[in-house]
């Protein structure tokens, strides 16, 4: 580890300090240009006397801007303190969690995973289009049927098209030959340039795609493509469950990756993560951002910099051997709600290294699945799965209770 250590609540607390200090203190400073000021005093009282122990509640009053990508340039002078924290956050996430050699990745702490999934095909396909003289119908993005449905939120964004792979129903893999033969589909319909979204946990299974395969057959047919990793559900669990892996930026076929710390990590609600290696970020420079110290390149413009500050304290509350205790809780009650299911004879899907249980939906009744808030792969129409996301909440007794219900539905 480079950067990830455990610090204590006070140590948390003098740098964060620190950093709010470092920003722009409207009440010192004649401050006349800029269209920002601290959260309305009159609404939000900041002398309440537990906002002293409270670095994060101090950070949402004071309420820093963080517009922009800080690992690249400087950005607003105003908020540099608690910016350099993002920075400091998104060098630790690259380095020490996904194997980036130091300062080689930029980042930012985008809205959410959909956010983040749409910035790094935005940059893509600006990439073929201004590198390779791409026309759009010549660029297409390469998914498994099992990927968020935020790539298709992208495809139609951005006017490109959106190629599915079938996976195998029992193991949740891609399958070699239809991913071959949608290359093959592809490439006779026009398409030059791939992007691929490469899950890391799907939503609903929390199954892991190889990346080595699809670069192996996108390579046989020639085809230039960049990979993008969607980690939004799995990036905080399979690094630290399953380090030895070839989703990370030390497989040269990744370019990018996506995290939720508003899943795993039980962040506040705006804290996706988009990690992507230098020199790529360009692609999708807004040159008409003129206002904006330093270069806008993102995709949302101002952000609240409290959630850069709350996924910090997260990481460095629990540093990287505190994380891997709690990641390792949570697949022991995984696999013990899997033994329970294999002694009943219910069939499921699981990943080894992952936190879902995806069960087959004919083995669950209907009213136990609605008891325990089972979430199905579909609303409508016809229910094939029904999937338990072991959380921080979903202890071994409610995971008992729900095994109690489906016995007694059994007998
Ligand atoms: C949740 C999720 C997303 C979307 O993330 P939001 O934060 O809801 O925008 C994208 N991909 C995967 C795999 C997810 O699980």
């Amino acid at each position: 580890m480079q950067y990830w250590k455990k610090l204590s609540h006070e140590q948390q607390d003098a740098r964060i300090t620190e950093a709010l200090e470092e920003n722009i203190d409207y009440s010192k400073r004649v401050s006349l240009g800029v269209p920002a000021s601290k959260l309305d005093g009159q609404v939000f009282y900041d002398k309440a006397s537990f906002l002293k122990d409270a670095p994060l509640l101090r950070t949402v009053v004071q309420n820093p801007n963080h517009i922009g990508c800080h690992t690249i340039t400087e950005s607003e002078p105003f908020f540099r303190g608690t910016q350099k924290i993002e920075q400091e956050l998104i060098e630790t996430l690259a380095v020490d969690m996904f194997g980036a050699a130091v300062s080689s990745c930029d980042g930012y702490v985008a809205t959410g995973g959909t956010e983040a999934n749409i910035q790094a095909v935005w940059m893509y396909r600006n990439l073929f289009m201004q590198d390779y003289g791409a026309t759009l119908q010549e660029i297409a993005i390469l998914a498994s049927t099992d990927t968020h449905y935020s790539v298709v939120k992208a495809a139609n964004l951005l006017s490109i098209a959106y190629y599915p792979v079938a996976v195998e129903d029992d193991t949740r893999c891609i399958i070699p030959e239809a991913l071959e033969q949608t290359i093959i589909q592809a490439l006779t319909q026009g398409i030059k340039y791939v992007i691929v979204l490469n899950n890391m946990g799907t939503t609903m299974f929390g199954s892991i795609d190889n990346p080595d395969l699809y670069a192996a057959y996108l390579q046989k047919h020639n085809v230039p493509f960049k990979l993008h990793l969607d980690g939004a559900f799995g990036g905080f669990i399979y690094p630290t469950s399953h380090p030895e892996n070839n989703l990370n930026f030390s497989n040269p076929h990744v370019s990018s990756i996506t995290l939720d710390a508003h899943k795993m990590l039980q962040a506040p609600y705006g804290t996706g993560i988009f990690l992507s290696r230098k020199d790529l970020m360009k692609y999708v420079f807004t040159k008409e951002a003129s206002y904006v110290h330093g270069m806008d390149i993102t995709l949302c413009g101002s952000r609240s910099g409290a959630n850069a500050i709350a996924v910090w304290m997260i990481l460095y509350n629990y540093g990287p051997y505190g994380w891997l205790e709690k990641i390792n809780t949570l697949l022991y009650r995984t696999e013990w709600c899997c033994h329970a299911l294999d002694a009943m004879g219910i069939p499921y899907y699981r990943h080894p290294k992952m936190n879902i249980i995806t069960i087959r939906a004919h083995a669950i009744p209907a009213q136990v699945a609605a008891d325990f808030l089972l979430v199905p792969d579909a609303h409508e129409g016809n229910v094939n799965w029904y999937k338990i996301v072991v959380m921080d909440h979903v202890e071994i007794e409610h995971l008992q209770a729900f095994i109690g219900a489906v016995k007694a539905h059994q007998s």
